[in-house]
C-alpha cells in the first residue's frame, strides 16, 4: 500500500504529531531513511518539531525541518502515530494541501481521516506497524534503531497491555539487525538529567490522591518548569511514576503549555477507559495511556477529570 502510493508521487511529506515521542520519530525517520534509500530520485521531506535530545543520535534526525515552505505541495503525505489532523501542529497545512496522504496509526480514537489508513489499535505502536509495512528484508540496522525506540517507548519496554507475543517477535527480530537494545533502553528511556530527576521529585512530593486513592494526580505550572530549567519535552516519564502509586487506577499528570493551559497526560488501569475520557475534551489516544490540553488551573481540571472518572467507574 505505502509502496504504491510513493511510487505514483514525486515529493513527499512525512510528519507526526506535536511534541513528538519515541513511537512518533522512530516511525517518521525509519520511513524516511526507508523512502531515502529506496526512492532516492523523489523529493522526500520530514516534518517534527524538536525532538528531545535522547532521539538525536538516530540516522536522519539532522534532516528534520522544524518549519514549513510557503505555498509547497506535496503529491504525498504521510503521517505517522497522528490520532487526528490538529495533532500534527505546524505541519497540518502541508496535510491539508497534499493531494493525497496516508496515516500510520495505532490510537483507537483515530477517526481514518486520511486518503488512505493503516490502523490497527491493537498494535503495540505505530513503529511495530511501520516494520510490517516495510517488511523484515527491508529494514537495514539504521531503520531498526528507529523503530527499536518507537516500541521501547510506546511498551514502557515490554511492560504495559498492548505488548503483545507478535511484538516480542518483532522486537527480536530488530535485536538481529544488530541494534543496541541495552544502550537504546537505557539512554533514551531510563536516563534522566539531574535537572528531570529534580522536577520528577518535586512533582511527586507535590502529588495528591482523590477518589480515595483510587486516583493520583500533580502537575507542573510554567514558573516551576523555569525554575528547574526543563522543557515540556522533558517531562515524560513523571506519569508512569504516578501511575506506579500502588492502588492507583487513574494516574494524572498536567504540565502548563501556556499560562492557564495545560496538557493533561492520563494512564489508567483496565477500570478507566482514558481513551475515552479524553476524547470528552477534544483529546484522544489509547485506552491506558491517553491526553487532552484545557484550560483552567490545576484543581478545575481535576475536578473535570474526576467527575468524568467517577461516571466510569460507575458512582
Ligand atoms: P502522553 O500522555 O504521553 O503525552 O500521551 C499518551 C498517548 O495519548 C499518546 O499516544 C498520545 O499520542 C495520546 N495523546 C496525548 N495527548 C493527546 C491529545 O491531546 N489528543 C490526542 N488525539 N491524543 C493525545
Ligand atoms: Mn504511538
Amino acid at each position: 500500500m505505502l509502496t504504491e502510493m510513493v511510487k505514483s508521487a514525486e515529493s513527499i511529506a512525512i510528519g507526526g504529531h506535536v511534541r513528538p515521542d519515541g513511537d512518533c520519530v522512530g516511525s517518521c525517520l525509519g520511513v524516511y531513511l526507508y523512502l531515502k534509500k529506496h526512492f532516492p530520485d523523489k523529493q522526500i521531506h520530514v516534518y517534527l518539531e524538536s525532538i528531545p535530545e535522547v532521539f538525536q543520535f538516530l540516522k536522519g534526525s539532522e534532516d528534520i525541518l522544524h518549519e514549513i515552505p510557503e505555498d509547497k505541495i506535496y503529491d504525498l503525505f504521510i503521517l505517522l502515530d497522528c490520532g487526528d489532523a490538529q495533532r500534527l501542529g505546524f505541519s497540518a497545512p502541508l496535510y491539508e494541501n497534499a493531494k493525497t496522504s496516508f496515516c500510520i496509526d495505532h490510537h483507537v480514537s483515530n477517526q481514518a481521516f486520511a486518503t488512505k489508513n493503516y490502523i490497527e489499535p491493537e498494535a503495540s505502536s505505530t513503529c511495530e506497524l511501520v516494520y510490517h509495512l516495510l517488511g523484515s528484508d527491508q529494514i537495514s540496522e539504521e531503520i531498526a534503531e528507529c523503530l527499536y525506540v518507537g516500541i521501547v517507548h510506546d511498551t514502557g519496554v515490554f511492560r504495559h497491555s498492548c505488548t503483545h507475543p507478535s511484538t516480542m517477535c518483532v522486537a527480536a527480530d530488530l535485536m538481529e539487525k544488530g541494534v543496541d537494545f541495552t544502550k537504546i533502553i537505557t539512554e533514551t528511556f531510563d536516563e534522566k538529567t539531574f535537572a528531570q530527576n529534580q522536577i520528577m521529585g518535586y512533582a511527586l512530593v507535590n502529588a495528591i490522591q482523590f477518589l480515595e486513592g483510587r486516583g493520583v494526580a500533580s502537575y507542573v505550572d510554567l514558573e516551576k518548569m523555569a525554575e528547574y530549567r526543563v522543557q515540556t519535552k522533558q517531562l515524560d516519564g513523571i506519569v508512569n511514576q504516578l501511575k506506579l502509586t500502588k492502588g492507583a487506577d487513574l494516574a494524572v499528570f498536567m504540565y502548563e503549555l501556556e499560562k492557564g493551559f495545560y496538557k493533561v497526560s492520563l494512564r489508567s488501569t483496565e477500570a478507566v477507559d482514558v481513551s475515552r475520557l479524553s476524547q470528552i475534551f477534544g483529546g484522544g489516544g489509547h485506552a491506558r495511556a491517553a491526553g487532552f490540553s484545557i484550560s483552567g488551573t490545576f484543581a478545575e481540571i481535576l475536578e473535570k477529570v474526576k467527575a468524568a472518572a467517577l461516571e466510569q467507574l460507575g458512582k
